[in-house]
């Protein structure tokens, strides 16, 4: 069994441990929940083992269909045993139906709007700068990423949501979109990491049109645990035992 050995980050919502495999390191998902840059701040008891078991089933459905992640295998409730990545410092965002930053961004689409195919977009990860847009070129300019490591990972997002979404549509949930981050293994291949869970998707139920996501924390519509279980049973099939 591999142990945690030392932390060796600790990101708003999760930690990381190295092991004694130094390509391998643990990653422990936290109660936290922030919003609004880290300005927002809470705990919500059970939300690190709703989003490590929601995470394992999305990350084990993308990796069953080749899509490289750093996913090797859960050790814990919420403890996840994953390949050590160089992190790029991007957000890498797929949108189905157009909602949040993309509308205020451009006001002449209306919120929720089908998009005719999926949109890919970067936005450079970091709070102080409040998370800006970025164009391919200004990626390239900032030295982040090469156009192959853009271009591999606009086909992967896409890859990706073409799993995703007909998942989430035969558990009756419409998958608006959502937010990866990518990074190299120790051999170079650029892998999706972190986590993929209602803290970094926009799901809504297709039937009623409820908010099942991070969305009833950051606009106060309460019951944000009760819509994580929800989504944990509905995406694993299992009642949550806690
Ligand atoms: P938007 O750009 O509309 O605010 O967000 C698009 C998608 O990316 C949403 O599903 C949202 O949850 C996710 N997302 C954007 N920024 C962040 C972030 O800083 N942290 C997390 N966890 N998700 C984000």
């Amino acid at each position: 069994m591999k142990k945690p050995l030392k932390e060796v980050s600790r990101g708003k919502t999760k930690q990381v441990y190295s092991t004694e495999d130094p390509t391998q390191v643990i990653l422990e998902f936290s109660d936290r929940i922030t919003a609004g840059d880290g300005k927002k701040r809470d705990e919500l008891p059970n939300k690190g083992v709703l989003n490590c078991g929601i995470s394992t089933k999305l990350l084990q459905l993308l990796e069953q269909t080749d899509i490289p992640t750093h996913y090797i295998e859960t050790i814990g409730k919420d403890k996840m045993l994953v390949r050590k990545l160089e992190m790029l410092p991007l957000e890498v965002v797929l949108r189905n139906i157009a909602t949040g930053s993309l509308i205020k961004r451009l006001q002449m689409i209306k919120e929720k709007t089908v998009l005719k195919r999926p949109i890919v977009e970067f936005f450079l990860k970091n709070d102080e700068y409040h998370d800006p847009f970025l164009s391919e070129e200004y990626i390239a300019l900032l030295e982040i990423a090469t156009p192959e490591e853009i271009e591999e990972m606009i086909r992967l997002a896409k890859k990706a949501n073409d799993v995703l979404l007909p998942f989430f549509k035969k558990i009756g949930i419409d998958l608006v979109d959502f937010k990866l981050e990518f990074g190299g293994d120790t051999a170079g291949i650029l892998r999706i990491g972190d986590e993929i869970n209602p803290d970094s998707m926009r799901l809504w139920d297709t039937a009623t049109g409820r908010i099942l996501d991070k969305d009833r924390y950051r606009k106060d519509l309460g019951q944000v645990i009760e819509h994580y279980i929800e989504v944990y049973e509905r995406v694993t099939g299992k009642k949550f035992e806690g």
